[in-house]
């Protein structure tokens, strides 16, 4: 009987183990996607970026030979919807190791092999499964350093050749990728976010040859420079499965085989990806909870005016406003920016990092459920081996470091300045009427004082009731 291939968040040909599964069947099949309250849950930036992940893997899926049907609603429904009309005896997809698609997944398979339906998920989402590296005690990790110890010698299973063709299964209808409207949500109008992002499995590994042709070499003593192009910008790929892990990793091992500079710190920022997710399986509590439970006591401020101005890149802070608008505009943000924002929200304006989070998961298209918890609570000094919480970045050093000459914040502020580049010029074009931004006026007065902002994060840090 068919196959129904279910994708999610798995869009691409090249070592994908489901599909080659499939493909080695040689039995038909059919390909479904589906809208599921899940996916309607994303946010605005994911959901577009969703929908440019579907227009370009759904021609390429088409071209060996299988469409790809779009349908809406609760996933099981419409699953069994689509074995009913095609006849099909399976469903197969790979793992989404996301707590929510966990839930959702697992029911899925126990309803249909109850009905004696085949229900099978495949890896491909990781390098390891989370419970395929266990400490000695046998638990998982919890620190960084000793997990990647523990993956560094492993094995990873060469990638496998990219699917070329389906037997194709009986044609089902679907709804239209516009009839879908993923890309509605997003308020900022996805034409200037389009601008930025490039999408697909072709772009994804146009990418990894790019940086390791150009970038690898000066990946450790450059990646940092907020400026610089000086990363492989993989991660909006990782987080659509444009591309696997595997695929990376081999690259990046092999360039470590040539004594290249820069490949074993690349390998260990992907296994920070691993490490997120592992952390994220074993304690799904990460994306909601503090991780220490003895921070639940500390006075993280609320929303507020502070909270909002923040979002909006209006802190009056440059380097702050200029890494807001940068995520605003692209859709990501460089990982020191990252940081440095982070660290600004919850200790200079001292707000939960939830409220953070949020709007990451609103505004990226590289959004990953884990790394950005992780990340979140590694700055906020919540996390599991997170900083310490003493450890303020102050967002004008760190400018001066990380961006010397001031061309990342000038190309992202246009205040004050009458021929600001197009970048700048881009969030002007993007934002809302209702924020009020205008190009030539001067930038706000700073929200706070930095040192202010420190003591007083350090006050609260150093008077919280410590419980737990
Ligand atoms: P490179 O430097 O080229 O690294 C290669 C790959 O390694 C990345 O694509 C990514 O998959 C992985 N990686 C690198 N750094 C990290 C890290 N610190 N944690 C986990 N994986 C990492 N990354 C996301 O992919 N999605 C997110 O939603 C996200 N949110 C973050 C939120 C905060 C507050 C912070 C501090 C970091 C967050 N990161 C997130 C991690 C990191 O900033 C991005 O992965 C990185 O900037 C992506 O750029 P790149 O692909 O050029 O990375």
């Amino acid at each position: 009987t068919p196959i129904l291939l279910w994708l999610r968040r798995d869009f691409r040909l090249s070592d994908h183990p489901m599909l080659s599964a499939a493909a080695a069947s040689g039995r038909p099949v059919l390909a479904l996607f589906i809208l599921d309250p899940l996916a309607e849950a994303y946010g605005a930036a994911p959901k577009w970026r969703l929908e440019q992940a579907l227009a370009a893997f759904a021609p390429a899926l088409a071209a060996c030979g299988v469409p790809l049907v779009l349908r809406r609603g609760p996933a099981l429904a419409v699953l069994r919807q689509v074995l009913a009309e095609s006849g099909a005896g399976a469903v197969w997809w790979s793992r989404d190791l996301d707590p929510a698609a966990i839930a959702r997944d697992t029911e899925v398979k126990t309803a249909l092999r109850a009905e004696g339906l085949e229900a099978r998920s495949f890896d491909g989402q990781l390098l390891f499964a989370p419970w395929a590296v266990q400490t000695g005690q046998g638990g998982p990790y919890r620190v960084y350093t000793p997990y990647w110890r523990a993956v560094r010698g492993l094995t990873v299973a060469p990638p496998l050749a990219p699917v070329t063709a389906l037997r194709p299964g009986p044609v089902l209808r679907g709804e239209s990728l516009d009839a879908l409207g993923l890309g509605r949500a997003m308020r900022r109008g996805g034409a200037v976010v389009a601008k930025y992002a490039r999408v697909g499995e072709a772009a994804a590994q146009a990418r990894l040859e790019r940086f390791l042709r150009e970038g690898i070499e000066t990946y450790q003593a450059r990646r940092d420079f907020l400026a610089e192009n000086a990363t492989s910008e993989l991660s909006e790929h990782l987080a659509w499965g444009e591309i696997s892990p595997r695929v990376i990793w081999h690259a990046g091992a092999q360039a470590m085989a040539e004594g290249r500079a820069g490949a074993e710190t690349f390998l260990k920022e992907l296994v920070w990806r691993e490490f997120a997710w592992h952390l994220m399986f074993y304690y799904p509590r990460l994306a909601t909870e503090n991780w220490r439970p003895d921070w639940d006591s500390f006075p993280w401020a609320g929303e507020s005016a502070a909270a909002e101005r923040w979002r909006r890149g209006q802190t009056g802070e440059p380097i702050v406003d200029a890494a807001m608008r940068e995520m605003y505009v692209t859709g990501r943000m460089h990982n020191r920016a990252r940081m440095i924002v982070a660290s600004y929200l919850t200790k200079h304006l001292l707000t939960d990092w939830r409220i953070g989070l949020a709007w990451f998961e609103d505004c990226l298209i590289d959004h990953d459920p884990a790394a950005n918890a992780m990340g979140w609570q590694w700055v906020a000094g919540c996390g599991p081996d997170a900083a310490p919480y003493f450890r303020i970045f102050n967002p004008a050093s760190q400018a001066e470091k990380f961006d010397p000459e001031g061309r990342y914040r000038r190309a992202w502020l246009a205040e004050g300045n009458r021929h600001a580049p197009q970048t700048a010029q881009d969030f002007f074009a993007a934002v809302p009427r209702s924020w009020g931004l205008v190009p030539g006026a001067a930038l706000s007065a700073p929200l706070i004082d930095l040192a202010a902002g420190r003591d007083r994060a350090l006050a609260a840090y150093a008077a919280r009731p410590k419980t737990g």
